[in-house]
């Protein structure tokens, strides 16, 4: 199953993401892990993401989708995959979609695209207290969704860190740059029969049994 998660940042696409690679058998494709490891790597591509993300910005589409274009490539993509921060622009979905035909001389194969809603204050609130884990990526929230202990993953027993982009000044932008970048997709979705709506209040359980009923 090949499936697309769509929202704002802080929507909980990554969380809910981990969650349904697990359960679906199907690696979690996270663009902004992947460049945030390239960045941590000093790779070529790392380097030159790393001002757009710091600024908030979206790093240019021609190198996030080769990125992806060599990530979809991989053995373990090949029972499906979930995207998680990608497409965030029409140009990238149009380029996702001729990369799916080539590869299958089909027309693209997107099975579902869930868009998960949340506001923009509550965005606001989750991204400024939000924690991550450096080693799997868990995302916690200092005060709504706290570790066991203090700066350590429950999941992995990693060190969290604050991200440099959630600071207040760069979510605005980020929020922006999702408004007039990213909305959008949700009519192409939506055109194409493919999207599905959930929303992204509740519990982190309540959410992810919203998002497998949209799924299946
Ligand atoms: P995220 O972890 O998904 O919030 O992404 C963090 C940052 O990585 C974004 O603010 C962008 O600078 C960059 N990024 C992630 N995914 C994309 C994408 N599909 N297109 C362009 N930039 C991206």
């Amino acid at each position: 199953m090949n499936l697309i998660l769509l929202g704002p940042p802080g929507a909980g696409k990554g969380t809910q993401s981990r969650r349904l690679s697990d359960n679906l058998k199907v690696p979690q494709i996270s663009t902004g892990d992947l460049l945030r490891a390239a960045r941590g790597n000093r790779t070529t591509l790392g380097i030159k993401a790393e001002s757009y993300m710091t600024a908030g910005q979206l790093v240019p589409d021609n190198l996030v989708t080769e990125m992806i274009r060599e990530r979809l490539k991989q053995a373990d993509c090949g029972h499906g995959y979930i995207l998680d921060g990608f497409p965030r622009t029409l140009a990238q979905a149009e380029a996702l979609d001729r990369m799916i035909a080539a590869e299958s001389g089909k027309a693209a194969q997107i099975d579902r695209v869930v868009n998960i809603a949340v506001d923009r204050e509550e965005v606001i609130q989750r991204l400024s207290g939000r924690r991550q884990c450096r080693k799997c990526t868990e995302n916690y929230h200092a005060r709504f969704h706290p570790p066991k202990t203090v700066g350590v993953c429950d999941r992995c027993g990693g060190e969290l860190f604050q991200r440099d982009d959630d600071r207040e000044d760069v979510i605005r932008q980020r929020l922006e740059v999702y408004e007039k970048q990213t909305q959008p997709l949700i009519a192409y979705y939506e055109k194409m029969g493919l999207l599905r709506n959930v929303r992204g209040t509740g519990s982190i359980e309540e959410i992810f049994g919203a998002i497998l009923k949209a799924v299946s």
